[in-house]
């Protein structure tokens, strides 16, 4: 009987989680021998920040240990990777591990680089990075304490995961305020670097997004991007204007992981991994890269956005082509499944637990599409749904 075949996983968030769970659904264990690596032990996922802002959540009670794949018989490394060797499909740790694969998975995601933003980081307790899970909280209680001043929300760069997170950060803060009696004395401004709101959606959703902010007298400055935090609190954007602030509230730039940067991944002058659009593959044979650490281009302007439910679509695609190829049998998935989609939804929050729906489908051939859904109750209880679901399948034994 042959060995089995090994398949290596960088990374255990949305794009790592699916591909090893279906991977292992579809294979049994002569088959193929799975290897999950990632640095940090839990997985979160990235839109509970947003409920621990709300005061719905608390970060200890959302970390999910990533130790919970061993009982699915999946090998879980614990581990930070160091190298990769993408051409040789091999890897090497922090502990000093040296990793070989016949298949290599790469979904490291974006990583925050806040410090990009100069007087960023060694401002004083009025500055947060909107993304930051261990600051949701901190966030929050500033949020409570303040009587009156201005809220500055900005989104300092792009690409930046989950286009329309950071109007959910404007319009739960602007919750917190209405629910602590403060908003009338206090402002609350959204400064963004590009002339619409949603360059990957469209003219016409990004004015339904800028109504949202409206109704709720959230001003929107289109068109400013962040150049330095000056003291005396005080922003200074590339356009020479400059504003005042009590609260900075940052969605800081994105880049992607240094172990990738340096890497046989990336070209010069390259920013995210070039993939087939359809198999995810990169150059290097049996060597596919999913998720955030990806660029797929759409057109000059646009990409498909760094979202979690895009990591999944791509996950699917690759797994299932992982699991062709093993079984040696390209009738078991046929091209439907092999094929990522460049479909997605998510649920834009509103506050008061209300969320609209978001459906997009980058890939339609008369031009992408995207459409959103009046907000409701019943959406909200889809979005915690979505989050619930997908954690029991991926980490409950
Ligand atoms: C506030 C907020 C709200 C969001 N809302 C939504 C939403 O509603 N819907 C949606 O679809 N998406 C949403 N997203 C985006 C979503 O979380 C990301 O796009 C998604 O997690 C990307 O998946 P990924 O697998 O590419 O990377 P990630 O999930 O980021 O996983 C990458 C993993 O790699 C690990 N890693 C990185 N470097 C190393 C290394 N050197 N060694 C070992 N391990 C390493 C990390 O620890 C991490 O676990 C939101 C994000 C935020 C911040």
């Amino acid at each position: 009987m042959a060995t089995a075949k090994q398949v290596l996983i960088l990374g255990g968030g949305f794009g790592g989680l699916v591909s090893a769970n279906l991977i292992r659904k579809g294979l049994r264990k002569e088959e193929c021998v799975i290897t999950l690596v990632d640095k940090s032990r839990y997985f979160m996922m990235g839109l509970v920040n947003l409920w621990i802002l709300s005061g719905n959540r608390k970060l200890e009670d959302s970390q999910v240990d990533l130790d919970n794949l061993q009982k699915k018989g999946i090998i879980f490394l614990n581990d930070e990777i160091t190298s990769i060797d993408a051409s040789e499909k091999s890897v090497t740790t922090r502990a000093s591990n040296k990793l070989k694969c016949d298949y290599l998975i790469v979904a490291l995601g974006a990583e925050l680089a806040p410090e990009r933003i100069s007087g960023f980081e060694n401002n004083d307790e009025s500055c947060f990075n909107a993304y930051d899970s261990k600051q949701a909280t901190r966030l929050r209680e500033k949020i409570l304490s303040i009587k009156r001043g201005r809220i500055v929300v900005c989104i300092a760069d792009l690409p930046y995961k989950c286009p329309p997170a950071p109007y959910e950060v404007s319009l739960l803060l602007n919750d917190i305020l209405v629910k602590n009696g403060t908003r009338d004395s206090i402002e609350l401004d959204m400064y963004v670097p590009t002339p619409i709101a949603l360059p990957v959606a469209g003219p016409q959703m990004s004015q339904n997004v800028v109504n949202l902010l409206n109704d709720n007298h959230i001003k929107f400055h289109t068109s400013h991007k962040i150049k330095k935090v000056l003291d005396k609190k005080t922003i200074e954007f590339e356009n020479g204007n400059k504003t005042n602030y009590d609260v900075l509230v940052v969605i800081p730039p994105h880049q992607i992981p240094p172990v990738i940067k340096n890497s046989d991944l990336l070209e010069a002058e390259q920013r995210w991994i070039n993939v087939d659009k359809f198999s995810l593959r990169t150059k290097h044979n049996n060597v596919f890269a999913i998720g955030d650490v990806t660029e797929i281009r759409l057109d000059k302007n646009t990409t498909i956005p760094k979202a979690g439910i895009f990591a999944e679509g791509e996950a699917k695609a690759v797994s299932f082509q992982i699991i062709n190829e093993i079984k040696n049998s390209y009738l078991n998935y046929d091209k439907a499944h092999i094929q990522f989609d460049g479909k997605g939804h998510c649920f834009m929050e509103i506050g008061d637990k209300k969320a609209g729906y978001i459906d997009a489908d980058f890939y339609n051939e008369a031009g992408p599409t995207t459409r959103l859904v009046a907000p409701s109750e019943e959406f909200y209880q889809k979005k915690l749904d979505f989050e619930k679901s997908r954690v029991n399948e991926w980490l409950t034994p």
